[in-house]
This record gives C-alpha cells, sequence and structure tokens, in this order.
C-alpha cells in the first residue's frame, strides 16, 4: 500500500504552519525549486504540443479521418482551437503561481487533455497511445506521485467515455470491445508503479541532501559561536597586555625600553588584527556581517589610511603615490571602516610583497555620467607578482600564493577573501592583473551616493591662481599625480626630475617668477634638504616646502637651521597641502580644510569627572584606572554588578563604565537596577565589552546603555566615546 509517507511528500503542512524541522524546511525549499523548474518546462512543451495539434490536425486529420468517414470531419474544426484552450490555464498559472500544487495537477490534466487530442486527431492511431506514456514520464519530473494519479484518472476516464460512444476517436475503430478501456488503463497503472517509485526515490535523495546541508549549516553555526567565544576569552587578556604596555610606554624610559615595549604593543595590535580577521570572515561566512554607511570625505580617510602605512612603505624604500582623479567627488556616503579595511589589506600585502618601487593608489570614477556613482580603486605596485597558478587561489580563506615551508612573507591567507567578500556585500566586485616579477594591481569596484549633508571641500577650486611652483622629484608618478592636483588648484607648475635640474632651471632664468618650491626628500645624487640648502643660497626668500616618505629624528631641527618649512610626510592629503601652501604663500584666506577623525580625538574632554569602573578582569581594572586617573578623573573601582549598584547607592557619579560579562550581577543587571535608582536615569552608563558580534552594539543600546567601548580597550576610543556620551548629556 502506497502512503503518503512512503512515498515521501510529507512535510507540505507541517512547513506552512512553521513547525517543520530545518530539515524539512530545506526539503520543502528543495522541491519548491523542482516545482517550479517543472512548471516553466511544461508551460514550454503546452504551447509546443498546441502547434503539433495545429500541424496534426490541417495534415494528418484529413487523411485519418477521411479514411475513417469519408469527409473532413467538423469537429476538428472545434478540436485544433481546443488544443490551444488546453494549453492557456495551465500556461496562466505557470506565470501567476508557479511551484503551487493546483497549478501541478491542472498541468496533470491538461497534459492528459494534451494526449487525448492528439489521439483524436491522428484517427485514434495506437501510436500516439504512446504519448500517454510520455506525458506521464515526463510529470513524474515533478517527484509527486499525486501528480501521476490526476493525470491517470484522466486517461483512464476518457479512455472509458470515448470507448463507449466514439471509439473511432480513442481507438480507430468503428466498434470496441467493452473493457478495452480497462487494457489500456492498466498498463498506465503499470507504468504508474515505477514512476512512483521513481519519485519516492527521488524524494529521499533530496532528504538526505537536506540532512547533510542542516548538519553543515549546524556546523558552521557551532564554529562561529566558538570562535565569538574564542575572541571574547582572547580580547580580555589582550586588553590587559594592551593597556599595561601603552601606560608604561607614558612612563620615563630608556629609549631601549621604549624600543622592546613599543614592539610588544605592535606585536599585540597585529594580533588583535589577526583575531578581527578571524572574526570578520566567521561573520560574512555565517551572513551575520552588515555593511553601515556614514558620511565621509574621501581624500582626507584614504590619506589617512596610506599615512599610517609611511613608516613601513619608508623603510623598504617604497614610493606611496596617491592619486585620486579630479573629477572623484569628496563628500560620499558609504561604509568607511570597511573601505578603509579592505584598503589597509591590500596596501599592507602591496609593502609586504615588494621590496622597493613604488605603489599607487588610483581612485578613478568608472560610472557614466547619468548612472549611480561607482568608483574605482587601483592598488599597483612593482613588488614580486603573482604566478598565474596561484592567482585563482589567492582570494580562497587560508589559501597563500606560496604557502611553502621557505616562503619569505606571513600571513593568515584570509585578507583578500575577507576583502572580496566585503566588496561583494558592498555590491562590488575585485579583480587582479599581475605579472610574476613585475607587480600586481588590484583593482576593486565599489557603488557610492554623494554625501548632501557633507561640504564639498574646494579640491577643484582655483584659489592658488596666479602661484607659480616649482615641483622637484625622481618619481615621474609623483611628479604627474602632484602637478595635475596643484594645476586644479590654479597653480602653474614648472617640473624638474632631478635637484640638478631644479638648479639649473632656477639659476637658468627660467623661474624667476616662482612663488615657491615644492622638492622631494628623498632624491639621488643630491636630496632634498640639500638642495633647499643651495637655493636658499641665491633665493633666500622663496619658501621651500619639502616632501618626505618618512619623518627622522632630527628633520624638523634640520629643516628650521636651514630656513624651510617643516617637511610634509607623503602621501600628502589635500587638506595638508593646501593649508601648507595656504600658510606659505601667506593666503589667510584659505581654510586648511576638513577636520579629520584624528583632530577630533585630539580635543580633550575639558571636565573631570567622578567615574564609577565595573570590571571584573584585575588587570583590566587596573589599565583603566590608571589611565583615567591619569587623565584627571576621579575613578572608584568594583568587581561586579552588584557592588556597582551598592557603590551607586551610596555616592554619585558623572558616568559608570560597565563590563558586561561578570559573576554575581551582569552588567545588563545592574544597569536596570541603577536606572530605577535616585540620579540612575540621568547617570550616562557606558559598556566596556569583549562581545563584539553583530548586534552586541544595538543590543546595549536597547538595553538602556548610552555608549559602547569595544575590548581591548583602545585609549583614543575610550576617550573619544566618554566625549561623546558627555556632550550628548550636556545637550
Ligand atoms: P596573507 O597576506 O595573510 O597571506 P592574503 O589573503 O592577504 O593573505 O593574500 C593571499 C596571498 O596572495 C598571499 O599569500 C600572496 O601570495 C598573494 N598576494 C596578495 N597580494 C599580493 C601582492 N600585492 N603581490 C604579490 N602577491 C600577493
Amino acid at each position: 500500500m502506497l502512503t503518503p509517507d512512503f512515498l515521501g511528500t510529507r512535510g507540505d503542512a507541517q512547513v506552512a504552519d512553521g513547525k517543520g524541522s530545518r530539515t524539512e524546511i530545506l526539503l520543502h525549499e528543495h522541491q519548491r525549486e523542482v516545482w517550479v523548474r517543472t512548471d516553466r518546462l511544461f508551460a514550454g512543451l503546452l504551447v509546443f504540443e498546441a502547434f503539433c495539434c495545429l500541424f496534426a490536425g490541417l495534415f494528418i486529420t484529413p487523411r485519418t479521418w477521411i479514411v475513417a468517414t469519408g469527409l473532413l470531419h467538423v469537429h476538428l474544426y472545434i478540436a485544433v482551437p481546443l488544443s490551444f484552450l488546453i494549453a492557456f490555464l495551465p500556461v496562466v498559472l505557470v506565470l501567476t503561481q508557479p511551484g503551487e500544487t493546483l497549478t501541478r495537477h491542472v498541468i496533470a490534466i491538461a497534459q492528459a487533455c494534451m494526449s487525448a487530442l492528439l489521439i483524436h486527431l491522428t484517427g485514434g492511431r495506437i501510436e500516439t497511445h504512446f504519448h500517454v506514456f510520455g506525458s506521464l514520464a515526463f510529470l513524474a519530473f515533478y517527484r509527486d506521485w499525486k501528480v501521476l494519479v490526476t493525470a491517470s484518472t484522466v486517461v483512464a476516464l476518457d479512455h472509458f467515455l470515448r470507448g463507449v460512444y466514439w471509439p473511432e476517436s480513442v481507438f480507430g475503430v468503428i466498434s470496441a470491445g467493452r473493457y478495452r478501456w480497462l487494457e489500456h488503463t492498466g498498463w498506465v497503472v503499470f507504468e504508474d508503479i515505477f514512476l512512483m517509485q521513481s519519485c519516492r526515490q527521488g524524494v529521499a535523495e533530496m532528504r538526505r541532501i537536506a540532512e547533510r546541508q542542516d548538519a553543515a549549516e549546524d556546523a558552521t553555526r557551532a564554529k562561529s559561536a566558538f570562535l565569538a567565544n574564542m575572541s571574547h576569552e582572547i580580547r580580555t587578556p589582550m586588553n590587559g597586555i594592551m593597556g599595561m604596555t601603552g601606560l608604561a610606554l607614558e612612563t620615563e624610559l630608556t629609549e631601549e625600553q621604549k624600543g622592546f615595549l613599543a614592539t610588544a604593543y605592535g606585536s599585540a595590535e597585529s594580533l588583535l588584527t589577526i583575531l578581527d580577521d578571524i572574526l570578520d570572515f566567521s561573520k560574512v561566512e555565517a551572513g551575520k556581517l552588515e555593511i553601515h554607511p556614514v558620511p565621509f570625505h574621501l581624500r582626507e580617510e584614504v590619506g589617512d589610511v596610506l599615512n599610517a602605512f609611511s613608516v613601513r612603505s619608508a623603510a623598504k624604500d617604497i614610493d606611496l603615490i596617491f592619486d585620486v582623479f579630479p573629477d572623484v567627488p569628496d563628500a560620499l556616503n558609504g561604509d568607511i571602516a570597511r573601505l578603509r579595511q579592505i584598503l589597509v589589506n591590500l596596501v599592507g600585502n602591496a609593502i609586504k610583497f615588494s621590496v622597493q618601487g613604488q605603489i599607487v593608489v588610483r581612485v578613478v570614477v568608472q560610472s557614466g555620467v547619468d548612472q549611480p556613482l561607482r568608483l574605482r580603486f587601483d592598488v599597483a605596485d612593482s613588488g614580486r607578482g603573482i604566478k598565474e597558478e596561484e592567482i585563482g587561489l589567492i582570494f580562497r580563506a587560508f589559501e597563500q600564493g606560496d604557502s611553502s615551508m621557505t616562503r619569505r612573507f606571513g600571513g593568515t591567507g584570509l585578507g583578500l577573501a575577507i576583502s572580496k567578500q566585503l566588496i561583494e556585500l558592498m555590491g562590488g566586485t575585485i579583480t587582479v592583473e599581475s605579472t610574476f616579477g613585475v607587480g600586481s594591481t588590484f583593482s576593486f569596484e565599489l557603488p557610492f551616493t554623494q554625501a548632501e549633508c557633507l561640504v564639498e571641500p574646494g579640491h577643484h577650486t582655483k584659489n592658488f591662481a596666479g602661484v607659480k611652483a616649482l615641483l622637484v622629484d625622481d618619481n615621474a608618478t609623483n611628479l604627474r599625480v602632484l602637478k595635475r592636483n596643484l594645476g586644479t588648484w590654479g597653480v602653474e607648475v614648472v617640473v624638474a626630475e632631478s635637484s640638478k635640474e631644479a638648479l639649473q632651471l632656477l639659476q637658468g632664468g627660467e623661474c624667476a617668477d616662482i612663488s615657491i618650491v615644492l622638492t622631494d626628500v628623498h632624491m639621488p645624487d643630491m636630496d632634498g634638504f640639500s638642495l633647499a640648502s643651495e637655493i636658499r643660497d641665491f633665493l633666500p626668500n622663496i619658501p621651500v616646502l619639502p616632501i618626505a616618505s618618512a619623518i627622522r629624528p632630527g628633520d624638523y631641527e634640520h629643516c628650521r637651521a636651514i630656513g624651510i618649512a617643516r617637511p610634509l610626510l607623503k602621501p600628502v592629503k589635500d587638506s595638508v597641502l593646501r593649508k601648507a601652501l595656504a600658510e606659505l604663500l601667506g593666503r589667510k584666506d584659505i581654510v586648511g580644510g576638513t577636520e579629520s577623525v584624528n583632530d577630533q580625538m585630539k580635543r580633550m574632554p575639558s571636565d573631570y569627572y567622578e567615574i564609577l569602573l565595573v570590571e571584573d578582569h584585575e588587570i583590566n581594572q587596573k589599565f583603566a584606572e590608571r589611565f583615567l586617573s591619569k587623565r584627571g578623573h576621579r575613578v572608584t573601582v568594583v568587581a561586579n554588578g552588584q557592588e556597582a549598584v551598592d557603590a551607586f547607592k551610596n555616592s554619585r557619579f558623572d558616568v559608570v563604565l560597565m563590563d558586561l560579562q561578570m559573576p554575581v550581577l551582569d552588567g545588563f543587571a545592574a544597569t536596570q537596577i541603577i536606572r530605577g535608582l535616585p540620579n540612575g536615569e540621568t547617570t550616562p552608563i557606558i559598556a566596556m565589552t569583549a562581545h563584539t558580534m553583530k548586534g552586541d552594539r544595538e543590543k546595549c543600546f536597547e538595553k538602556g546603555l548610552d555608549g559602547y567601548i569595544s575590548k581591548p580597550v583602545r585609549p583614543h576610543e575610550l576617550q573619544a566615546e566618554l566625549l561623546r556620551v558627555m556632550q550628548a548629556k550636556k545637550d
């Protein structure tokens, strides 16, 4: 006996009312895909069959029916349009309700009717009866045995009725035996048994796949949870290491001790980056990573990212060049934190895999005039390049171009995989072009919108019109980029590719009306400082602005001694260059540019606060207490939520820094109780937590906290959040 369960189609009702297990849901999704796909196949087939009926009606029927009756049968005129009528309803249902039970069954009825019609049009030829078997086999594609029952019932009914009342139409004879329809139906049932068995096997296979998929998803979830947990566990002691090292660095130390501690701090930061990468990867894998677009200034932000690499690039004698085309808008909306992360990864790799040469970070508009804005970022290096066979691998997680034991470069192999996933999440694409031994260019494209709320800095206003500058640099790309940028501000630029050429130009009188000299510091033959000294000998009043890849100890004093401006760090941000030019040329009317996040950080909270620090980890207590006391705040330290509530009852605090995971009473519960105490409603409470997964921040705000800092606590983040929360309270 074939029961619905035996045939493997259970689950619909269960799933529909939401009670089905995850496996049932996955199975249902898979089944739906099959149903929709088969519906579409049948829609096409039915239309095709309608045309076949037309063909049969016009060319076959006159022969078969003339033989039988001697004249063209009047029913044929009805039968031909009937084929299109049969196809009409199923096609409409496929278009409006694909994958639905009703659609499947209407298709089954229509397909059986189409067989009946074809049999009729061919004068009941026995060969056309094979169409019925073909139709049933095709209906088995649904892997739903009920559809076969519907179609077979129509076939049986049709054979019975026409066999009795119009045998020529179905059996091609004027009179047929009473039970001939039963014989035909018997063969149909015979085929059905095999087809139903194949449906059952199909569904059982789909269930096995769903079970495996469910198990795989479970494993991924468990892995993500494990990673989140590990991240929390690692972050807590890291907080202590970084905090204490940071504090130690602020004390009196010998240069040697400072060097040791700075290395320890740097290593802790790298470890944290790896941790963040692993966490990000697991978040992307689990579909938990979200994009947060905010307004930002492109040149400023990307410039900051590149400036942070200047020490590393200078150590390798690499020229780091930032080349933003003038038509690229500056005030944009996008996830700047993620863009920064991608650039840090690509530029970091470019430096890591280069020995010397140059790295150009180029930004160009990729979209047309009336299209939504898309920018392309190129990071081009002249490093070791990537072998052709490695290119396919490098975007995969944990894969490295050279994973041999002898490789020279460290890394986790996660950076590019994460960057690719982030870019795709933001609606972009990433590609790479590379020649081994010559260099690589990683290019990615991202959509942005222009930020109405930010003022476009005047990076293309010609407010330096009339200024003539001599630009000296041995790097042709640098010269081209600086010349073009200065040109957009109205500066007339003369270029020299060496100090010698610069001196010739200046002494030859070609640059008699020059207003300023901008010179690279690091050049072969004669460096920028020596050039400046020589210039000073015969042009004592022309401002000279040195641009250096790294500022070494003593550089500022040296510049002062020669009588030239302080060097600017490469790659020079537009805002910094404009400000320097304005100062050196005495143009007080020109404002320097936008305030960067770093500038905002430098602003200290002007007041000193009474702070309640709730933290169970002893080392973290020490760090936060020392850090805050050093900045003039008074800190009371307690070790859990209950102690925090008691302390709050007895004293007044301006702000509470609250760890969340604590013994006795956790941070959320303590916050709730404090909110019910006098002054509790108005006292800002900032969460200080190692929970950094998606939604943790939002959860804190939902639970009534006013601020959020992730651990390990970075001094500038703590300061900035304190400033923000206290400012919000004042407002
Ligand atoms: P990691 O740098 O941590 O090994 P990534 O995912 O960032 O991991 O990079 C994967 C691999 O791609 C690297 O190991 C390296 O072989 C190759 N690669 C990435 N960027 C460059 C580059 N600029 N030049 C040469 N090889 C590169």
